[in-house]
């Protein structure tokens, strides 16, 4: 299931760095918006309050399995919408192409990612009114966590669920495990000042029970001893901060794929119905846009996280030189550089969302240790620790909100 899908080995080395950890070194130079390499989760899984209101994928690529106007219209909750140019819209015939599991009805996008999803862990997970205990005790898992974890979701416990399911249907469990252990999953920083944000107080028995479910279900139905480490009170702790160090956030969605492809519509003879037609199309878009961020707010996309192997490497930085994309609107990562990288050069991206990433350098540090246990020394952060106003009253009161 884990696949580095393109890398030339030449062109970056993984090494090790005596405060960040592994780190990957780049071996050539990379020209702005080239590819670095493309990889395949070892797992992911959609955010389980996402799948809730119906942001209808691929179970097991997260490919958004909505035509672009099924998709507008759920998140305008209007069905009268017509989207034009359906020529730009790949997924306009999306409903014949959707592959159902026969015995719980999961949606795939594929007979490949079905069978790839039945080899790897749905043969353990369908929900088939088999043993409908097992099912039910699956729900409530997933019930408890979307209590501990409302939105914006950062990461899901169906990656734990599926890790389970992996191992049990696996004919080589030790190598899952070791690729798992690859991940860091320290709950503390080195110098023991930060806890996972999941790990504080104010989670403690919700985080139990959540730990006593699963640890149930692995009793009653998995019975991998290879697992029962991670459900005991301090491998329960150490798997979460795994989970929430190395997620790395998945988005997909119809609507983004249409507009794109409505920017590179064949250009009509006449300069004057270029501009009009032109103007039509992104009048039409801002409006969508206007209209979906009324009804449903921020959330737009279809949204999951998975574990990468080689992009858990990349280290964060406020001015990253390259980012995360999703070219093939599914799980496949892309690694594409934001500007020109020289040889020998450390290879970054930016683990903030786009908005935190124009906060202060103070809010910025303490997002990044809340989540990611680490003190933020980049150059950005080094060269803003001189301006006298990032420590101001307002930014601090802001902060104290936060909290
Ligand atoms: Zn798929
Ligand atoms: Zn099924
Ligand atoms: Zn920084």
């Amino acid at each position: 299931m884990s696949t580095i899908i393109s890398i030339n080995e030449s062109d970056f080395i993984i090494a090790n760095d005596e405060i960040k950890g592994r780190q990957i070194i780049s071996k050539r130079i990379y020209q702005c918006g080239e590819l670095i390499f493309q990889e395949q989760p070892l797992v992911l899984a959609q955010f389980e309050w996402n799948k809730l209101y119906k942001y209808s994928t691929c179970e097991y690529c997260l490919y958004p399995l909505e035509s672009c106007e099924q998709n507008v219209r759920r998140l305008c909750q209007d069905s009268s919408i017509i989207i034009p140019h359906s020529e730009c819209d790949p997924n306009r015939n999306i409903d014949q192409q959707i592959v159902r599991c026969p015995k719980c009805n999961e949606m795939y996008c594929s007979t490949i990612c079905y069978q790839q999803a039945m080899n790897n862990y749905h043969l353990t997970l369908c929900q088939s009114n088999e043993n409908s205990k097992k099912d039910q005790l699956i729900r409530h898992i997933i019930d408890l966590w979307r209590n501990v974890h409302p939105p914006p979701e950062t990461t899901s416990i169906s990656l734990v669920l599926k890790l389970m399911a992996m191992l049990k249907q696996s004919n080589n469990r030790v190598l899952l495990l070791q690729e798992l252990q690859k991940f860091s999953q320290s709950v503390q920083s080195d110098n023991q000042q930060f806890y996972h944000k999941l790990l504080r107080k104010e989670f403690e028995s919700q985080v139990e029970q959540l730990r006593y479910a699963l640890e149930q279900f692995n009793e009653q139905y998995m019975e991998i001893v290879e697992f029962k480490w991670f459900l005991t009170l301090n491998g329960f702790r150490q798997l979460l901060a795994l989970l929430g160090r190395n997620q790395q956030g998945i988005g997909t969605s119809s609507l983004a794929i249409w507009v794109k492809n409505c920017e590179t519509l064949s250009i009509p003879q006449e300069a004057a119905a270029v501009a009009a037609a032109s103007s039509d199309i992104s009048q039409f878009i801002d409006a969508i846009y206007t209209k979906i961020d009324d009804v449903s707010g921020e959330f737009i996309d279809c949204e999951g996280s998975g574990l990468f192997k080689l992009q858990s490497c990349l280290n964060h930085s406020c001015d990253a030189n390259a980012e995360i994309q999703y070219q093939h609107n599914n799980s496949t990562l892309s690694v594409v550089a934001t500007r020109l990288i020289s040889n020998n050069e450390e290879i970054t991206i930016n683990y903030l969302s786009e908005c935190d990433r124009n906060r202060s350098r103070h809010s910025r540090q303490k997002l990044l240790q809340e989540n990611y246990l680490f003190l933020c020394q980049c150059n950005r952060c080094i060269s803003e620790s001189s301006e006298p106003d990032e420590t101001s009253e307002e930014e601090s009161e802001n902060d104290m909100d936060e909290d």
